[in-house]
């Protein structure tokens, strides 16, 4: 990608209506555009971000049985009146009439039509255990968008439901999703909190609330240190709450090891059982013919939230500093000096050799050398390849780790060597 043709309108201005440090940074790399309170158009640097972490969510559903649909923005009032939550909902659904009077609204979330999906389908017990789950826009009318796309009211939902056929079945459900939920917030380079939601009664609900840690998280998390070094098993029984469920006097949570840090929560899982399958008259026939009402969970993840999360736990005050698996661009190549014929073949010449490998942004702007480097450490791509005059003269370009600042010089031949392998 040439960056003389890449639509990513970065700025030095520090934006002045952007509380917190991911929201700055969108703004400044060119990867967001507000149209309206809560409301963003996503720009190419964060629709690749996006496709990233969409792909890492969609191979850690397939290993565990996802299956991906899309079910629809739109829906109809009908299924909601259905399961009793039309008005229990309240002011954050979007309530939508069409041109016949007919009401509709944009989805908050997708129980219903999931359920109604199911029912349509599946007749018997042989059809389960069944997962669906798709990554698509929700609205909800939030009281109070804020943080940028950290809280916004149309935003981007990994959103699954299951069915299973009896409770030990559905728990067994429920773990596979919790553990590759861990997995997958592992691959973007994050630490996942997973806190208990709920109390948890034998037989009753089961909810984790997955989080990161960051200062400027809306949740405090009360938390066992033990959780930094446990295992994916031992996650699921370690002791983890926020705040408004944190009982200092009954907490199981010794002083020395307890700790206190906001979280920002980033994906929830949730057994609710027969629910909506009862409300919705959604049964299969068992192995003796008998009607049995499936036990089901939904399991989100804040996809677009996600995108402003990673980068609150990992930037520097030049700018942001993606995870290799999530960035959007493998390396940028810096040609500093356009003007010159040598800087301009050695560019392309390690253009053309990687990116048939690698995802490359080759900045070809005619802009000062301060912009270009500037504007390199902001948008925060893992590798640069800076290329200038003197170094080329010398026979050697710099090779730059953005996180750690590390710059180490090499012939061209030994840069395209080390993308290719
Ligand atoms: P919150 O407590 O933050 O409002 P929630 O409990 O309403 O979240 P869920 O219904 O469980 O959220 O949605 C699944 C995930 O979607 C959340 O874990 C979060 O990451 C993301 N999410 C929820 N609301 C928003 C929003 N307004 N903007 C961006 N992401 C959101
Ligand atoms: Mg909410």
């Amino acid at each position: 990608m040439l960056f003389s043709k890449f639509f990513a309108p970065t700025s030095k201005e520090d934006p002045a209506d952007a509380a917190i440090i991911s929201h700055k940074l969108m703004l400044r790399s060119g990867m967001i555009s507000q149209t309206a309170s809560g409301i963003y158009c996503w720009l190419p640097v964060a629709v690749r971000v996006i496709e990233k972490i969409s792909k890492i969510i969609c191979e850690e559903q397939d290993k565990i049985g996802g299956n991906r649909v899309y079910f629809t923005t739109i829906q109809s009032a009908d299924l909601w009146i259905e399961s009793g939550r039309y008005d229990a909902y309240g002011k954050e659904m979007l309530r939508i009439k069409d041109r016949k009077g007919g009401n509709f609204l944009y989805s908050p979330t997708n129980e219903e039509q999931a359920t109604d999906v199911f029912r349509k389908y599946v007749k018997s017990y042989r059809g389960l255990p069944t997962i669906l789950y798709q990554i698509h826009w929700k609205f909800r009318d939030e009281i109070r968008p804020r943080f940028g796309v950290m809280r916004g009211r149309e935003f981007l939902m990994k959103d699954a439901y299951s069915f299973d056929i009896d409770f030990e079945s559905a728990k067994k459900t429920y773990e596979k999703v919790f553990k590759s939920y861990v997995q997958t917030f592992k691959r973007m380079g994050l630490i996942p909190i997973p806190v208990q939601a709920d109390s948890g009664a034998i037989g009753g609900n089961m909810s984790h609330e997955f989080h990161i840690l960051a200062d400027t998280g809306e949740s405090t998390l009360y938390y066992d240190k033990k959780l930094l070094s446990a295992s994916d098993d031992e996650l699921m029984t370690t002791f983890a709450v926020s705040d408004e469920k944190y009982d200092s006097q009954k907490s199981i949570i010794s002083k020395e090891e307890l700790m206190i840090s906001k979280g920002i929560e980033v994906g929830h899982v949730f057994y609710f059982g027969t629910k909506y399958s009862k409300a919705m008259n959604t049964f299969v026939l068992d192995e003796k013919g008998k009607k049995v009402f499936p036990e089901m969970g939904s399991y989100g993840i804040g996809v677009s939230r996600l995108v402003a999360a990673i980068i609150e736990s990992s930037h520097d005050d030049r700018g942001i500093i993606w995870p290799e698996a999530v960035s959007p661009f493998d390396v940028v190549i810096l040609n500093l000096h356009l003007k010159n014929s040598k800087c301009c073949s050695v560019a392309l010449k390690i253009y053309e050799a990687i990116s048939f490998k690698k995802e490359v942004l080759y900045d070809d702007r005619d802009i000062t050398v301060g912009e270009k480097l500037a504007d390199a450490d902001l948008i925060g791509i893992p590798w640069q390849i800076i290329i200038g005059q003197k170094k080329v003269d010398n026979g050697v370009v710099e090779l730059k780790n953005r996180k750690t600042g590390e710059i180490i010089e090499m012939s061209s031949d030994k840069v395209i060597d080390g993308f290719l392998k």
